[in-house]
């Protein structure tokens, strides 16, 4: 854990008896890649943190909420789209040895816990869950979105209803059609 790290919390002024807790507010640039291919949050822009860190027997309580503008682009039509999340945040950060307590009962998934490292919590990990698992996996610019028409690459809901583009085939060729009409009129 990289203590300079904006995302790092100092819990020096936390005391360890359960129930006590700190509150943690900061504005912070977005990390890079806080999203999927084609949704996220833009790097360096704006993550507004509302945290309070409680102590538990186990460790710490992270619970609060992180604010940011999501970009997005659709997954049908390829419009970019953008709205902001205020999403809550709720995960617990162990104690190393209560962690290690976990891994040694056999629990598998206790590795992948938050842990506490010297009296300090990374947050980042637990704010980018929160953000991510929020985001929709196939991101859509409307609920209803049409797509592209295949024909001419234009979004169905700028094209009009009767919006269609002809298959060049006689039958839709009044001229093609006359002079099979005439053909057939020689043979005969
Ligand atoms: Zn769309
Ligand atoms: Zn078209």
């Amino acid at each position: 854990m990289d203590v300079r790290s904006p995302f790092v919390v100092d819990l020096a002024s936390l005391p360890r008896q359960e129930g006590a807790s700190i509150e943690w507010e900061r504005t912070l640039d977005a990390p890079a890649d806080l999203g999927t291919e084609l949704i996220g949050v833009p790097e360096g822009s704006p993550l507004q943190v509302r945290l309070t860190l409680q102590s538990v027997s186990e460790g710490v309580y992270i619970g609060g909420s992180v604010a940011a503008h999501v970009v997005g682009e659709c997954a049908r039509c390829v419009r970019r789209f953008e709205y902001d999340v205020d999403e809550a945040v709720g995960e617990l950060a162990f104690y190393p040895e209560r962690r290690l307590a976990l891994i040694e009962e056999g629990d598998e998934e206790a590795e992948e816990f938050p842990v506490i490292e010297d009296g300090h919590v990374d947050v980042e990990p637990v704010l980018r869950d929160a953000i991510v698992l929020s985001l929709p996996f196939t991101p859509l610019c409307e609920p209803d979105c049409q797509g592209l028409c295949s024909g001419c690459g234009k979004r169905w809901e700028e094209l009009p209803d009767d919006h269609f583009h002809p298959l060049p085939t006689n039958d839709d060729d009044p001229l093609a059609a006359l002079e099979a009409k005439l053909r057939g009129d020689m043979e005969q």
